[in-house]
């Protein structure tokens, strides 16, 4: 179990506890002017993402006492988990409505719409405070003048589009809007989102592991290697003398993307604490 499965869920899964996206959490001003101010923003990711970079060209002893605290401010005010589909699917047993975005980091990052973000909320739309709150700021660069960019989904709309993303190779996480408070579920990859690059290739994490890992019955799998072509973590190494794939779960996120992409169902996600070379990727 991850920290905040410890802090905010009880000892069980901290995104599967309904709490974690009550509507309540949003009369606290400070969390409403965060998300507003977070919407509202363009540059946020930018300077998000240069100030990660300035992190990473300073001596390795300075980044080695800045780094925590920086990570331990993220982790307080906006951070993520990756989770499976199965877990995506839970997490639709208690949310009642779902309006899709474009994605703030992609548009920050490459400037293209991308419609990856879903914002969550346990009420209907017409009583949401979330919506609200996102209606209420001006995010005309993102959605145009109006509001019409921000879709309203149902659930089997909402999950029929993430399966697709999945089958793309996108990586399924969670957010927090100051933690606990969950209000987004996001598609991310390596190139494109702001948080998975710190997280893979710049040493910063912005994200915990999924609470599973993903391991290979050598007996089914072909050697065909589609699923590397997708793992987002470089978890996956091709054996030459065997003829297979392996799966490194000392970097494995548990995303399951693998999983989506291999035709032999060759890859199983198993619980993470049942797998001691992989209880560290925390
Ligand atoms: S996609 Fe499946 S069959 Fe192909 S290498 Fe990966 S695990 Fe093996
Ligand atoms: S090996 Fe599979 S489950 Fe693990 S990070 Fe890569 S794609 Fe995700």
């Amino acid at each position: 179990m991850c920290e905040f499965c410890h802090k905010h869920g009880e000892g069980k899964k901290w995104y599967l506890q309904a709490q974690n996206y009550s509507e309540d959490l949003l009369s606290d001003l400070r969390r409403r002017r965060f998300i507003q101010g977070f919407i509202s923003d363009p540059e946020y990711f930018r300077q998000a993402l240069r100030k990660i970079e300035a992190l990473r060209r300073l001596p390795s002893f300075v980044r080695a006492v800045i780094t925590p605290i920086a990570v331990y401010r993220q982790k307080r005010s906006h951070y993520g988990q990756v989770l499976p589909i199965e877990d995506v699917e839970r997490i639709f047993g208690f949310v009642n409505s779902v309006t899709r975005l474009p994605c703030l980091c992609r548009q920050a990052t490459v400037g293209s719409e991308q419609r990856h973000c879903y914002a969550l909320s346990m009420v209907p739309h017409k009583q949401s405070r979330l919506l609200e709150v996102v209606r209420a700021v001006d995010a005309s660069y993102l959605t145009g003048p109006d509001t019409s960019g921000l879709e309203a989904l149902s659930k089997e709309e909402t999950l029929a589009s993430i399966r697709l993303l999945e089958k793309k190779g996108l990586c399924h996480t969670v957010w927090t809007f100051i933690t606990p408070f969950i209000a987004s579920i996001c598609n991310c990859d390596r190139s494109d989102c702001v948080a998975m690059r710190a997280t893979v290739n710049m040493d910063y994490p912005m994200m915990f592991p999924a609470e599973y890992v993903a391991e290979i019955n050598p007996d089914s799998c072909n050697g065909c290697r589609r699923c590397m072509r997708v793992c987002q973590f470089g978890a996956m190494g091709y054996s030459i003398a065997q003829e297979r794939v392996a799966i490194d779960t000392r970097r494995c996120y548990g995303c399951g993307i693998c999983r989506a992409s291999c035709t032999r169902n060759a890859i199983v996600l198993s619980d993470r604490s049942a797998v001691p070379r992989a209880t560290h990727v925390r």
